[in-house]
């Protein structure tokens, strides 16, 4: 019968039924029925470009993927403890995508739940607590990531920095708090400035995380040299570094196949979700040997879905599609189109102040010519851009990053359409607006 309730039956019954730290996007929420490669298709048969999905990573509901695993999940779906041939096939392409120093998988069900095993590991291997992590950064949704997540604990409902957690300055070149070229020692240096912190009080360093580019900080690009000057402090420190590709992964930059990969550096620890199985909850921690070796100390580290026949079958074919369609490719190219023109447009509309990001993965940051934050008009061009059929995300402290990461098949034309609506709503007479909607 729910099937047949209006929007507004669905509404009320999820107000006072369903978990309430959820808001619902727009402020005449969507109703969604269908996925086709790029677009989202609404109840009416009104289909959405796509610019905020960067889980349905080859495309919403690839049919090869589909496929892979509806006929998996036909013959035989158990957990990890038997053998079967889908999860070390998996294990296989996906170390081959990864530098050989990281050669030992483990299977998990999301993003929050790398990062969980990625910190246990972390605190196993060095016997150490505090951690080090980035300023708006965030890590998944349990326990141990909110207490790692500063977007979250910082945040409305947040406790503030816990004990164990070090924070360092968002590494923005653009309004940070070191701005434009030669900023990565300066940035790294912040870090060490945290592992000494640490140290004078007794302590060691566990690890020291981070996203290759900081999404909830607005799309954030490490400058050039911070992460491996980072890194040489954290390992000088004996704590291990981890890398949360769980946005970044799978092609996404265009570069390169994985984040960290655009800063020559080999982490300890990557963590890996979204992209992985296309929607389907798939993710997973790969690390070094030592690090598997001295993690697996006595206790079993069982997880009832993680590798399961069905999964493994569903993220092998997401690996072999984006290699197949040369996605990879494709974020590269794309991205560099829609970058380039996007530029072009920011010369005309300078409140487009700031255009930053990799391949597939992009952030236009509003301001207005004192560099402060313009939400309101971010907000009306994303709820703008809904209306003209195109879904876009907002992020960033201040809420005035326009954020771009559709799936990977989004192709030239998808761009165009993009930046045809984009440059139509920038003209429009919109600066004395208000932030009205949720978007
Ligand atoms: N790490 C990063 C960088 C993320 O963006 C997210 C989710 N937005 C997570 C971890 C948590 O992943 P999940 O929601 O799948 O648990």
């Amino acid at each position: 019968a729910i099937a047949h309730q209006s929007n507004e039956d669905l509404i009320t019954y999820r107000k006072k039924h369903l978990g309430k730290s959820l808001s619902l996007q727009y402020e005449t929420p969507i109703k969604m029925v269908r996925g086709n490669g790029p677009y989202l298709i609404d109840q009416y048969g009104r289909r959405y470009l796509d610019t905020v999905n960067n889980v349905a990573h080859v495309g919403h509901e690839h049919p090869r993927v589909v496929k892979a695993g509806q006929s998996q999940m036909a013959l035989i779906n158990t957990n990890s403890r038997y053998l079967h041939g889908n999860i070390n096939i998996l294990a296989q392409e996906l170390l081959e995508t990864l530098p050989e120093a990281l050669s030992v998988v483990h299977f998990v069900n999301s993003g929050s739940e790398a990062n969980e095993l990625a910190i246990r590991m972390a605190k196993a291997v060095t016997g150490e607590q505090d951690i080090i992590a980035s300023e708006v950064g965030y890590h998944g949704n349990t326990n141990s990531c909110i207490d790692i997540s500063a977007y979250k604990f910082n945040g409305k409902g947040g406790n503030g920095t816990p004990e164990h957690t070090h924070i360092f300055p968002l590494p923005d070149t653009f309004r940070g708090k070191y701005r434009g070229k030669n900023t990565g020692p300066l940035y790294a240096r912040e870090v060490q400035q945290q592992i000494t912190k640490i140290q004078k009080k007794g302590r060691g360093v566990s690890a020291f995380i981070v996203e290759p580019i900081i999404s909830c900080g607005g799309q954030i690009e490490l400058p050039t040299g911070f992460l491996k000057e980072a890194y040489q402090h954290i390992r000088n420190a004996g704590g291990l570094c981890i890398s949360d590709e769980v946005q970044t992964g799978c092609g996404r930059m265009g570069k390169t196949f994985w984040g960290f990969q655009l800063h020559h550096v080999v982490p300890d620890i990557v963590t890996i979700g979204k992209p992985l199985g296309n929607g389907h909850p798939l993710a997973a921690v790969v690390c070094t040997q030592k690090v598997a070796d001295e993690f697996a100390n006595g206790m079993e580290y069982f997880n009832t879905f993680g590798g399961n026949p069905v999964s493994c079958a569903i993220g092998t074919e997401v690996l072999r599609v984006v290699k197949e369609e040369g996605l990879q490719r494709n974020a590269l190219e794309v991205g560099e189109y829609l970058k380039s023109e996007l530029e072009k447009l920011a010369i005309r509309y300078p409140i487009m102040g700031n255009i930053r990001g990799q391949g597939l993965f992009l952030g236009v940051e509003m301001v207005d010519k004192k560099m402060e934050p313009l939400a309101a008009q971010t907000d009306y061009l994303a709820n703008r851009m809904k209306d003209h059929g195109i879904l876009m995300s907002i992020d960033g402290p201040d809420h005035n990053v326009l954020k771009i990461k559709p799936p990977l098949v989004f192709a030239k034309e998808n761009a165009n359409e993009l930046l045809f609506y984009l440059e139509r709503i920038l003209g429009e007479d919109f600066m004395d607006v208000s932030v009205q909607k949720n978007i």
